[in-house]
């Protein structure tokens, strides 16, 4: 029977404060404030577990909370712009952004979903620079303080889904059984390596609307791994655009035939995204997500297709192999 994972890369501000749209993207930030609990709720509704994978940062209070526990060992890229360490030192770090230990609360009252990481620090595992001992000390923090506050963290999503074969060794021997790999598709694959990129998130993001990498869902072998499971990402949930409003229906079309698909051959869907991402334009985000949720229903009733989180799918396979 197949399977319907959601993952939410639960970050505020920590993935982007590298880029220019920082500044714009603080009213999608405060938005999550109200985001979590409508997910919570609608995830309740149609009986939805969620994996969060949560930036550890944002489990302190504050600043002050969180210093003490920073790690010794930090990233040392190539490119200081994009470390979150660099980012301290010069920025006003308000609580608003870049804390959030309430939502991880609340989260956690839900004991259906998962509480996962997305590192301690949105820590990037291919950049220049940095070094797998750096990144074991990045994973030991989030652990440290996972632990404090009763959570055990078993899946990883990779910032930027950046991820090394031999770092997942590391994650292996700390405990972890899955992590969020890329989708299958030929716009993801190493064979397109020379593709310019930005020709590459073209095609992605008329893959959104139109069917150019067919019906991506994963297999039991594709997710499968004798060190932690792969458990695919499918697609990227792409938040409601006013400007591409008139084609909005394509792209909810193609979500929910990516998953009648799955469903019928027994297969695992996994739809991701940010909850900054559905942080504005919230009712139109919601009503989306809620049909989502409402097809998933649908087809757990006719086909047995069943909402998991990243652990639960992968101590499963497991227990196939
Ligand atoms: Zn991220």
């Amino acid at each position: 029977m197949g399977n319907f994972v959601v993952s939410l890369d639960f970050e505020l501000i920590w993935g982007v404060i590298d880029l220019p749209m920082l500044e714009g993207y603080k009213g999608n930030v405060r938005g999550v404030q109200q985001a979590i609990p409508r997910l919570l709720e609608l995830a309740d509704r149609y009986g939805i577990k969620l994996t969060f994978g949560v930036v550890g940062f944002l489990l302190f209070k504050n600043r002050k909370e969180l210093e003490p526990y920073l790690p010794e060992l930090r990233p040392s890229y190539l490119k200081p712009n994009i470390s979150p360490y660099t980012y301290m030192k010069n920025t006003d770090v308000d609580n608003e952004c870049h804390f959030a230990p309430d939502l991880v609360a609340m989260i956690k009252q839900h004991p259906q979903h998962e509480l996962a990481t997305h590192t301690f620090c949105h820590y990037y595992c291919m950049e220049a620079g940095q070094t797998i001992e750096e990144f074991e000390a990045d994973l030991k923090c989030a652990l440290k303080i996972a632990q404090e506050k009763g959570i055990d963290l078993k899946s990883l999503i990779f910032p930027r889904n950046q991820c090394k074969a031999e770092y997942l060794k590391i994650c292996k021997g700390l405990g972890f059984t899955s992590y969020r790999g890329n989708e299958t598709n030929m716009l993801h694959s190493e064979n397109y390596e020379n593709v310019p990129e930005i020709l590459k998130r073209m095609l992605r993001l008329i893959d959104t609307y139109l069917p150019i990498t067919g019906s991506n869902s994963s297999t039991v072998e594709e997710m499968e791994s004798d060190v932690i499971a792969n458990i695919r990402a499918s697609r990227f949930f792409r938040p409601y655009s006013n400007t591409l409003r008139i084609i909005e229906p394509l792209k909810m079309r193609r979500i929910l035939k990516e998953m009648t698909k799955a469903a019928k051959k027994g297969n695992t869907y996994h739809l991701w995204w940010h909850p900054h991402n559905v942080g504005i334009n919230q009712e139109e985000n919601f009503a989306q997500i809620e049909s989502i949720f409402r097809h998933y229903k649908r087809l757990n009733e006719e086909y047995g297709f069943e909402s998991k989180t990243m652990n639960e799918l992968a101590n499963e396979l497991k227990g196939n192999g």
